[in-house]
C-alpha cells in the first residue's frame, strides 16, 4: 500500500489505531522512514488517568509514545520463529529500562512490534513549541525486545555460525552500540550484582555448541579439534588477555596472511576450559589497566574459537570470533583536552568504519576489502573473505529518551552495514 507515501496520512501510519493491522514488512523493506506524528489536541491527553502523575518529566511526550505503542501489534520473537540463513545477518536488541532509568522517570522511545521491525519515537519540538514525534521506522533480520533472553538471541546470531564454523566457514558476530546497551550482557551473560552469570551467555552457550557438535555422529569423521584464543584491541594495538596482557604485533605476509604474532591458542576439552579462559582474560582485562583506559568500554574483545585439524600439522579448519566491540557513543570526548582520550575516540571511529566497509564488502562479494583500515579489521580478515564467510552483527539499543541520538546512530549504522541484503544481494 502507498499509505506510508501519503503525507496527509503520516500521523496513521505505520498501523493506523483500529485496523490492528501489523506492519507489512515489504513496506518498511523500502527503506527506513519518517513518520510524523502530532501531539492530540490537549483534551485528548491524560484520558487514561492512571499515567496522569504530572511530575513525570516529558510526560506528553510519554503519553504520545503509550498512545502511538497502543496502535502497534506486537509479536515478540520467538523460539518458533522461522530461522532464515543469511551471508550477512543484522539483528537488533533493545535491552530493559534500567533501575537508575526508572528512577529519574525516563521514557522507553523504541517499539518492536516484531519480524524484524524497530520504531523508534524521537520526541520532537516545533518552532513554536508544538511537541511532536518524529517515528522512525528501520527493518532488520531480526529484531529482539526487552523480554528476550540471551538464549533466544543466541539461537538466532551465534548458533547458526557455530554450525556453520563445523562446516568450514569463517563465521563472526559482533555486539555493537554504545556503551551500557548491553553488548558485554549478551556475549558474556546477566549480571547478578558484581558477578557475570557466564552460563547464559553467547561465549558460553557457543562453546557448550562446540561441544555438542564435536561429538555429534555428523561431525566425527573431521577430525578437528578446538583451540581459544582471548584478545583485546585498544588503541589499535592488540594484547593478549590469555598471556597477562603481552603486546602482541600484527603481521601481514606477502601473501596479505595477517598473523598475531605469538598469540596464545589454548586447546580445550570442555565447556569449563572455555569458562575459565574467558574469567581468567576478564580479570586481566580489568586489572593491569591504567587510569587512561580503565574503561573496557574503549576496547574491542575478541573470543575466538579455531578448528583445527588433528592431523596435517594442526592446519587451519576454520573460526569462528565472537567480538564485544567498543562503544561507539561519539562526541562525548569532545569537550576533553586529554590528548589520550581524544586518540582512543578517533581510533574507535575508524576501526568501527573500518569494519562496516568490510562487511558491506563482504556482502557484494567485492574483490577489494579494505581490512587494512584498521587492526580490527585486520586481524579478523579471514572473516571476510572468501565464500564461506558469515558475519552477523547485533546492533544493541537503549531505550530511554535520554539515550535516543545514541539509538538513531547505532540503528543507522546497523542499517548501512545491512543494504547489501536487499536488491543487490539477491543477484549474488
Ligand atoms: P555494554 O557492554 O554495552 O557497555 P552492558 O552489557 O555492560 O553494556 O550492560 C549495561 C547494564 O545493563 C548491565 O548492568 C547489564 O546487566 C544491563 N543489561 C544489558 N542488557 C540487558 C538485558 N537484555 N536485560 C537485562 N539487563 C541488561
Ligand atoms: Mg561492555
Amino acid at each position: 500500500t502507498g499509505e506510508n507515501e501519503d503525507p496527509q496520512n503520516r500521523h496513521r501510519a505505520p498501523a493506523a489505531k483500529g485496523r490492528r493491522k501489523t506492519m507489512a514488512p515489504p513496506d518498511l523493506n523500502k527503506g527506513n522512514k519518517r513518520l510524523s506524528c502530532l501531539a492530540k489536541p490537549p483534551d485528548a491527553q491524560g484520558k487514561r488517568g492512571k499515567f496522569v502523575e504530572g511530575n513525570r518529566p516529558n510526560q506528553k511526550f510519554y503519553q504520545m509514545i503509550q498512545d502511538f505503542k497502543e496502535t502497534l501489534e506486537i509479536t515478540p520473537m520467538s523460539e518458533a520463529d522461522v530461522m532464515e540463513t543469511h551471508r550477512i545477518c543484522v539483528c537488533v536488541r533493545k535491552r530493559p529500562l534500567n533501575r537508575q532509568e526508572v528512577i529519574r522517570k525516563d521514557i522507553d522511545v523504541v517499539s518492536i512490534p516484531g519480524r524484524g521491525s524497530l520504531l523508534v519515537h524521537e520526541p520532537k519540538q516545533k518552532v513554536d513549541l508544538t511537541k511532536y514525534l518524529e517515528n522512525q521506522v528501520f527493518q532488520f533480520d531480526y529484531s529482539f525486545d526487552e523480554t528476550a533472553t540471551n538464549e533466544l538471541v543466541y539461537k538466532f546470531t551465534a548458533k547458526p555460525l557455530v554450525h556453520a564454523a563445523f562446516e568450514g566457514s569463517m563465521a563472526t558476530c559482533f555486539a555493537y552500540g554504545q556503551t551500557g546497551s548491553g553488548k558485554t550482557h549478551t556475549m558474556g551473560g546477566d549480571f547478578r550484582g558484581k558477578l557475570q552469570n557466564s552460563t547464559n551467555g553467547i561465549y558460553f552457550l557457543a562453546a557448550q555448541e562446540v561441544f555438542s557438535l564435536l561429538n555429534h555422529r555428523k561431525y566425527s569423521k573431521l577430525n578437528v579439534s578446538p583451540y581459544v584464543s582471548f584478545f583485546e584491541i585498544y588503541n589499535g594495538k592488540v594484547f593478549d588477555l590469555l598471556n597477562e596482557k603481552a603486546k602482541l604485533r600484527v603481521l601481514e605476509d606477502d601473501k596479505q596472511q595477517v598473523q598475531v604474532v605469538g598469540l596464545e591458542e589454548v586447546f580445550v576439552t570442555k565447556t569449563d576450559d572455555v569458562i575459565k579462559l574467558l574469567e581468567m582474560g576478564s580479570a586481566c582485562r580489568t586489572s593491569g589497566q591504567t587510569s587512561a583506559n580503565a574503561n573496557s568500554s574503549r576496547s574491542h574483545a575478541i573470543l575466538q574459537v579455531t578448528l583445527r585439524h588433528n592431523d596435517r600439522a594442526a592446519s587451519l579448519y576454520s573460526k569462528f570470533s565472537l567480538v564485544d566491540l567498543a562503544g561507539n557513543e561519539r562526541g562525548t570526548d569532545v569537550n576533553s583536552n586529554d590528548r589520550n582520550t581524544l586518540v582512543e575516540t578517533a581510533e574507535i571511529n575508524c576501526s568501527l568504519l573500518a569494519l562496516k566497509e568490510c562487511i558491506r564488502s563482504l556482502g557484494k562479494n567485492s574483490d577489494h576489502i579494505p581490512f587494512r583500515m584498521s587492526t580490527l579489521t585486520k586481524v579478523l580478515r579471514d572473516s571476510f573473505i572468501g565464500e564461506k564467510s558469515k558475519t552477523c552483527m547485533i546492533a544493541m539499543v537503549s531505550p530511554s529518551m535520554t539515550s535516543c541520538d545514541y539509538t538513531l546512530n547505532t540503528l543507522r549504522y546497523a542499517d548501512r552495514v545491512k543494504e547489501l541484503n536487499g536488491p543487490s544481494k539477491a543477484n549474488a
